[in-house]
């Protein structure tokens, strides 16, 4: 990120980058903004994207993670897609 450059004398340079941001055709497909970290760009706290009707979850939209974050995630989201599709919230 422009701003948090650093130089580090090393021997060797292995670069692992792992994971860095949703693949690029999917939200491209479809019209979707990502944030600066490559992945899709949600309201905070929220799983909608700026295409009405299309909702993003887990490493998609939180970057890298866990598991449990996937489970919690698709849930919020599916309970956000419901309270879209019926137009009132369940719970
Ligand atoms: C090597 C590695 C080790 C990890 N170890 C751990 C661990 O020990 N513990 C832990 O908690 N987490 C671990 N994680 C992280 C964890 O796997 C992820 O955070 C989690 O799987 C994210 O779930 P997800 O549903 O968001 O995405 P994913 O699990 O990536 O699911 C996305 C799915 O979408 C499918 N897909 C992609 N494009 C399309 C398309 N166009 N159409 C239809 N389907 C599509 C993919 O095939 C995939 O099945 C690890 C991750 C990696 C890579």
């Amino acid at each position: 990120m422009k701003g948090t450059e650093k130089k580090l004398k090393c021997d060797m340079l292995l670069i692992a980058a792992g994971f860095i941001g949703a693949e690029k055709y999917l939200p491209e497909s479809f019209g979707l903004n990502l944030g600066p970290r490559g992945t899709v760009a949600t309201p905070e706290g929220k799983y909608s994207t700026n295409v009405p009707g299309v909702f993003a979850a887990g490493d998609m939209r939180r970057g890298q993670s866990l598991v449990v974050w996937a489970l919690t995630e698709g849930r919020a989201a599916a309970a956000e897609v419901d309270e879209y599709l019926m137009g009132y919230r369940n719970r």
